[in-house]
């Protein structure tokens, strides 16, 4: 296989509604697209960083200089056995994992394509159907949050995440049981506590929460192993967890009992694979997280959660959840059990809407 050609797109999407966590609010993603001419068939990734370095220390434009300045040289002319090898191949390049990702899932769908397959099955996917819960911004008061919480439940989604931060946690948590006393409710922190916080994370465990995400630092290993000798309530890390020797250290050294694993925070498929190869021999339930993504990176994290270990809930939700008008054909919908039926297609299933691609593109460089 060789790449002959990658061309990135910036395209703006207007959220359909305002997207708040402990970091950011977010009204308008600025997201790359990667198209890759691979041997005649093209294929498309999505790279999930976000417009300002809150989440992980990349954004929007450093992914567009590290994909044009540092992975494409070193993927340029490069002959390669299959989309696996392409991660090896962007060694040189420290970190970076989300234009890294970008370009070896876009290497996967072609070599679908070529194969005439659908990715998931090239990846090794074993389920057909996958299951759905949201992710709910914080809000400003209880009351829209119950609203918000009651209209996602009778559209089907199976659990139900909210976000936390100081000040808008135990109230938000306390209320949910109260009026929703059996469904699937998790919270997610995105790194806004401390360790000398952990009597009110402990509180949380009266409520029965599926598991307390990424409460504590976004690099901090250590103060996890702390928090979770003092809780029962399971921590799941996100942001911690980038590379696959990060999420050994983590199961080893037991800072957490649930793994939310991102294609685009582990660099691609290949390390992904490998981190939910390694959950799956642990005993460690692995969900995919979300990421604002458009339809591309949606499909993506739809082939991803149809891996064995995918077995809680993941945030891949419907495409009108986010946007108004998505970029692929179909969009992704959701059963009104909270399910997503896997595409049949090869490649990733979804065709991506050029024509409507091209209007929300704000900046293309063809790199050949
Ligand atoms: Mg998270």
């Amino acid at each position: 296989m060789r790449i002959e050609e990658l061309t990135l797109r910036e395209i703006r999407m207007k959220l359909v509604a305002p997207f708040e966590t402990s970091m950011e609010r977010t009204e308008v993603r600025r997201i790359i697209l990667v198209e890759a001419k691979v041997d005649g068939a093209t294929g498309w990734g999505e790279c999930v960083a976000g417009e300002s370095p809150f989440y992980s220390p990349e954004s929007t434009d450093t992914a567009w200089i590290s994909l044009q300045d540092y992975l494409w040289p070193l993927l340029k002319s490069r002959e390669f056995g299959s989309a696996a090898e392409v991660w090896d191949l962007m060694g040189h390049v420290r970190g970076h994992n989300m234009a890294k990702a970008s370009i070896e899932s876009a290497v996967w769908h072609t070599e679908a394509v070529q194969k005439e397959m659908p990715l998931w099955k090239l990846l090794g996917g074993t389920r057909e159907e996958i299951t759905s819960g949201v992710s709910i911004g914080i809000k400003e008061s209880l009351d829209e949050l119950v609203a918000a919480v009651k209209k996602e439940l009778a559209a089907g989604y199976q659990r139900i995440k909210i976000k936390i931060k100081p000040g808008k946690d135990l109230q938000q948590v306390q209320r949910l049981r109260q009026d929703f006393p059996r469904i699937k409710l998790m919270v997610d922190a995105n790194s806004a506590y401390t360790l000398e916080d952990w009597p009110l994370l402990k509180q949380l465990e009266g409520f029965y929460l599926m598991m307390i995400e990424q409460p504590l630092g976004w690099d901090d290993l250590y103060s996890h192993i702390e928090l979770q000798k003092k809780l029962d309530t399971p921590i799941c890390l996100d942001e911690c967890i980038h590379t696959e020797e990060q999420a050994r250290a983590a199961i080893e050294l037991r800072a957490c009992k649930i793994i939310n694993i991102k294609l685009g925070r582990v660099g691609g498929y290949t390390v992904a694979k490998r981190i939910h190869d390694l959950c799956l021999q642990r005993g460690i339930p692995v969900w995919c997280g979300g990421m604002l993504e458009s339809g591309i990176g949606r499909a993506h994290n739809i082939a991803l959660s149809t891996l064995a270990g995918f077995t809680l809930p993941g945030d891949v939700t419907a495409s009108k959840r986010y946007w108004e008008e998505d970029i692929i054909e179909p969009e992704v919908t959701v059963s009104p059990q909270g399910t997503i039926r896997v595409p049949q297609g090869p490649g990733i299933g979804f065709e991506p809407r050029l024509e409507r691609i091209d209007k929300l593109t704000v900046r293309k460089e063809r790199l050949t």
